[in-house]
């Protein structure tokens, strides 16, 4: 077994944490005097005449808007309405993962775990809230199930000899919390806007939570659509969003593909090159890694 203390590796203290739900909060304050929220209701069709766009969402609401963007994530619908079906996959990365929180029941303190397995990689860290924060890769054994409590069962399938955190966290797991399971897929679509409606974040070029840095890029390809929405006509923006953040999200995206197979090795042979790299690699080239990875997110 390999035990590398993350605290010498690099230094926590310059990491910030920041919590999706947190996030969400801080976004929706400074936001909500300045645009009209519907919550509950999403997009059902659009169409673009004259430079703008008629939306017509589920509730059977209708509306016109000089710019539709779509940041509804991994599943996008809006991107259905944007691009053609030719225009983008997902690709799978062949890979299943599921997260979740509970009760600090390892009595961990500002610790990252991560245990490496063949075909399983799972990973717990604390929260701010001192909760435990777990995040689980493996191989896919059966189509993700889609109701809370199968999931958790199909889980504890998977990781029933897993080394005893990892069965600990599993069995702490209150039944009825929120569980996330999904197939890892990249979004690689062609282009992100088409007259004047565009999409941004996950819905145009999804990373994965492997990459470690999709809620960064989805901030980052907002930002520079917001900045060229100021400069320019909505279709010309789209254009710029695409010249300014595409080669990035492509490169990125090659690398998690690579990650994708370190993560959970698929045969015997690069589950041993992998131990043997990780217990042969020299403390420095550790810290280089842990470095690089966080000074450039
Ligand atoms: C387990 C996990 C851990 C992760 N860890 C990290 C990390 O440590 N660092 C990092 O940078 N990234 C991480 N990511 C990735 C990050 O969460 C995403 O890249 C990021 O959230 C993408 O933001 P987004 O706004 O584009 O999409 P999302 O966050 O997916 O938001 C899309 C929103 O659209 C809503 N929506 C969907 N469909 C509709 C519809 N039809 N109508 C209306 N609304 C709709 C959804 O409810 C959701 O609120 C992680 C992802 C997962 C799953």
């Amino acid at each position: 077994m390999l035990d590398l203390d993350y605290r010498r590796l690099y230094d926590p203290g310059q990491v910030p944490q920041i919590m999706r739900d947190d996030l969400q909060t801080v976004l929706h304050d400074r936001a909500r005097d300045l645009a009209h929220f519907r919550f509950s209701d999403g997009v059902r069709s659009m169409a673009q005449d004259g430079g703008r766009a008629q939306v017509t969402f589920d509730s059977g609401a209708e509306a016109e808007y000089d710019a539709v963007i779509g940041a509804d994530g991994l599943r996008s619908a809006v991107r259905d309405q944007v691009l053609g079906r030719s225009d983008y996959r997902l690709h799978p990365l062949n890979l299943q993962a599921a997260a979740f929180t509970c009760e600090n029941v390892l009595g961990l303190q500002n610790e990252y775990v991560a245990h490496l397995e063949p075909m399983r990689h799972s990973i717990v860290y604390t929260t701010r809230r001192n909760e435990l924060s777990c995040i689980l890769f493996f191989a896919p054994h059966a189509p993700v199930p889609g109701e809370a409590e199968p999931r958790l069962d199909y889980l504890r399938g998977v990781f029933e000899d897993a080394p005893a955190p990892v069965q600990e966290v599993l069995t702490t797991r209150a039944r009825g919390a929120l569980l996330y399971m999904d197939d890892l897929m990249q979004v690689r679509a062609a282009r992100w806007s088409a007259g004047c409606a565009a999409i941004v974040g996950d819905a145009a070029h999804c990373l994965t939570q492997l990459s470690g840095i999709g809620a960064s890029m989805a901030m980052a390809s907002a930002s520079a659509l917001a900045r060229a929405l100021l400069a320019e006509d909505p279709a010309s923006a789209g254009r710029r969003l695409e010249r300014a953040i595409k080669p990035q999200v492509e490169s990125l995206q090659r690398k998690t593909r690579r990650n994708a197979k370190w993560c959970v090795p698929r045969s015997g042979g690069l589950n041993a090159l992998r131990a043997a790299l990780l217990a042969g690699a020299p403390e420095a080239v550790w810290r280089f890694y842990f470095r690089a990875k966080y000074a450039r997110s």
